[in-house]
């Protein structure tokens, strides 16, 4: 078929083109986009303010090198710990490599504590990514199957259990972090507790262990607010994102306050590409337009009118377990596996995620306004109803 490794089990469709919430296919078949790449397209398809900036960019400079100051760059480090009260920020090209950063943090901090072998607290069910450190990190066997010996120092508990983190803290002396997810997305939508994050966050001030939030797919507005920690009402130590921040052009960044943020030194980490002017300009178009267009405001409103939307269709429909969201990360849980019911929505002429089996995930992006989200709540409920029905 290709020359393609075999990574993925690709629908048979190839996208030509896009607008807003909506690709067209090579035959010029139209599709609803709720999948969004992957929680990354931010501002939809072919957004003119971010072709603008890239065009504008790449007229001027693609890339220089962090071997020199890059004015773009630091616009969007001040940009960022304006909108989430961090100090300094790392940039780099995706999700796992932001993770990479935030595990080398913690073991620098360690070591600066005088602990040997610091050990990072992870959860069940989480994913932080496929580089080796990162795919420890993650909470799931299929993504670590064939690739031991794994990376040490990694201890894991289950997803909102804070008894389970003290229970470890009571014999483990070497923990010096804490890695989590706001809202587990790969795992299946999960939305903790209530206070979750504050009692993470009270244990790690007790101990002295860094809270590290992966917001690689809750952050950049997806959840409602700019990232997921500020409706916890605490700040994180290091918090990592990618996914959005570019509005689909490679960039992810580590964030870090206080302490953490002191931590490297030139020579400790960096990176070729990492905050080159283009990746950088991406994301300033893509942050300053979430802003201008209150897009955080309207992840709120269309997730939780699709929910509710999807909860009244759905409404004593059997096979339907539960329907949650955090602004537009929206989860329906059935009773099955339901892996089938993306070559359906395709077929059917919208784009939907499944995870962790039996979860229907929904990521559109987020300029989907209630028209378009009207269209995908009667299309996918009666997607949900056939399949539940066959
Ligand atoms: C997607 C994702 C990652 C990995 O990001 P990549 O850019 O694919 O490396 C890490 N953490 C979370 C929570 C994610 O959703």
């Amino acid at each position: 078929m290709s020359c393609l490794m075999n990574t993925y089990a690709r629908q048979p469709v190839t996208f030509a083109r896009g607008e807003g919430v909506w690709l067209w296919d090579e035959n010029g078949d139209k599709y609803l986009d709720a999948v969004a790449g992957v929680a990354v397209n931010a501002l939809g398809h072919a957004h003119p303010a971010l072709a603008q900036a890239l065009c504008d960019q790449s007229r001027s400079l693609i890339h220089t090198s962090n071997l020199y100051r890059i004015a773009k760059q630091e616009q969007l480090a001040e940009k960022l710990c304006e909108l989430s009260g961090m100090d300094k920020v790392f940039v780099c090209n995706s999700g796992a490599e932001a993770n990479e950063a935030a595990i080398k943090l913690a073991r620098l901090y360690g070591h600066g504590k005088g602990v040997e072998t610091p050990t990072i607290i992870v959860m069940e069910k989480s994913f932080h990514g496929r580089t080796m450190a990162t795919l420890t990190a993650t909470g799931n066997r299929k993504v670590q199957a064939g690739f031991e010996p794994l990376v040490s120092g990694f201890v894991r508990v289950p997803y909102d259990d804070v008894d389970a983190i003290v229970q470890i803290a009571e014999h483990n002396q070497n923990i010096v972090a804490i890695l989590v997810e706001p809202v587990q997305g790969e795992g299946g939508v999960h939305i903790p507790e209530t206070g979750y994050l504050k009692k993470m966050r009270a244990l790690c001030d007790a101990r002295g262990w860094l809270l590290m939030l992966d917001e690689v797919q809750t952050g950049v507005g997806r959840t409602g607010s700019w990232f997921a920690f500020q409706q916890a009402g605490i700040m994180p130590d290091v918090m990592t994102l990618a996914k959005a921040l570019g509005g689909g052009v490679p960039i992810g960044a580590c964030l870090a306050k206080g302490a953490a943020s002191e931590l490297f030194k030139p020579g400790n980490h960096g990176s070729t590409f990492g905050g080159n002017p283009l990746a950088c300009a991406a994301a300033l178009a893509t942050l300053e337009t979430i802003e201008r267009d209150g897009l955080c405001q309207n992840a709120s409103e269309i997730g939780d009118f699709i929910r509710t939307g999807l909860a009244d269709k759905l409404a004593g429909v059997a096979g339907v377990l539960k329907l949650r969201n955090a602004g537009l990360m929206v989860g329906i849980e059935l009773d099955r596996p339901c892996a089938d019911l993306v070559k359906r929505g395709l077929e059917q002429g919208v784009l939907i995620n499944v995870t962790a089996d039996s979860v229907v995930r929904l990521l559109p992006p987020l300029i989907m306004n209630r028209e378009e989200a009207t269209q995908l709540i009667n299309l996918l409920s009666q997607l949900i109803k056939e399949f539940l029905a066959a």
